[in-house]
């Protein structure tokens, strides 16, 4: 008796100090963003960010198997005792138990990164006219292509220690020199099976359960090194899926590697003919038939492959994640991604102007 006692008191306290704690971040820092930045970003998830590193950098396998197998095996040890015949307020005792899970998650989650969004960041710029959108696309037409006549060989598989390791190099060093110090030496790791992620219809994702960016090794290879460059923004502190995208893109860009150069210019222009296709679906059919045949073929090719995995879950991603967004001040939800768009664009300019992006 005293021992069951002791034991839930135990679990109360740590679930009340836990709560306590995101509840007073969440006053603390989403009140002032200044704050964030310094108790939040500089310190705590700096120190995080470096142990955690450090101590995981060694595993070769996607640290997410551990954490649902722990899940599981938690919510079984929970949930077994409960059935047992003879066993009243199993309700109750479910409830109990999920929200447990639920309010542990959510603390872990906003102290392991989510409070990054309580940083004083902004990626507003000013939205693109049509005159410099078109002439953007052309050029980026005309940039792919020549990046493309470069290239020989693309990787089958971008989940070697040494592409991530150099593509989080070119991150890290891009981030450094519009001055955002990214935090710590992060992992990306192939979630295997193929296609598991993409359930959802989702290429990667920067779990801070396990602290790590994961990415589909289903994905053609060209969305496999634009999606681990992404993923790696976000496991050094940002939050906006815009800006991630844009950081994916300047750092490949920039890259020596033809074959990485040529995955920031095609995957930016995917957004940009996605744009096209939302201002004008018209004069996006027309441009689609008039693509370079090499572009084409790629373009084709990667969408093929996608398209051999099924994605039943979208919805329910899509439903769930534009709430998470908008919950956590991204108002536009899923558009956000294509804020890439705008942000290249501003980038562009105020860089041949000599000017800084922050
Ligand atoms: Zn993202």
């Amino acid at each position: 008796m005293f021992g069951i006692g002791a034991k839930m008191t135990w679990r109360s306290f740590c679930l009340t100090l836990g709560s306590g704690l995101t509840l007073m971040g969440f006053a603390l820092f989403f009140s002032n963003g200044e704050r964030a930045e310094r108790i939040y970003f500089e310190t705590s998830y700096r120190v995080y960010r470096s142990v955690w590193d450090g101590l995981t950098a060694w595993v070769p396998f996607a640290l997410v198997w551990v954490w649902l197998a722990v899940l599981v095996m938690w919510l079984a040890v929970w949930i077994f005792p409960i059935f047992k015949p003879g066993v009243s307020g199993r309700g109750q005792k479910v409830l109990k138990g999920v929200s447990i899970v639920a309010v542990a998650h959510l603390s872990w989650f906003y102290w392991a990164w989510g409070f990054n969004y309580a940083r004083p960041m902004s990626w507003e710029v000013p939205a693109v006219a049509q005159g410099l959108f078109y002439d953007e696309l052309k050029a980026q037409i005309a940039r792919t292509v020549k990046v493309r006549e470069d290239l020989s060989h693309i990787p089958g598989f971008y989940g070697q220690r040494g592409d991530v390791e150099q593509i989080r190099e070119a991150v890290a060093g891009f981030m450094q020199n519009i001055g955002l110090q990214p935090a710590g030496s992060p992992q990306c790791r192939a979630f295997f099976p193929s296609g598991t992620l993409l359930l959802f219809a989702t290429s990667g994702v920067y779990l801070p359960f396990t602290g790590e960016c994961l990415f589909d090794p289903g994905l053609h290879p060209l969305s496999q090194a634009f999606t681990i460059a992404h993923e790696f923004g976000h496991a050094f502190g940002i939050t906006d899926e815009g800006a991630c995208n844009f950081i994916a893109y300047a750092a490949c860009s920039q890259s020596s590697r033809v074959d990485l150069r040529y995955v920031a210019e095609f995957n930016y222009l995917r957004y940009l003919l996605a744009e096209c296709r939302r201002r004008n679906p018209e004069r996006y059919r027309e441009l689609q038939a008039s693509l370079p045949e090499a572009l084409r073929s790629d373009l084709e090719e990667l969408h093929r492959r996608h398209a051999a995995f099924p994605a039943p879950f979208e919805w329910l991603r899509s439903m769930l994640y534009s709430a998470f967004l908008k919950a956590n001040g991204q108002h536009e939800g899923e558009r956000a991604y294509h804020g890439i768009v705008a942000l290249v664009i501003h980038y562009r300019k105020i860089n041949s102007e000599g000017g800084d992006l922050h």
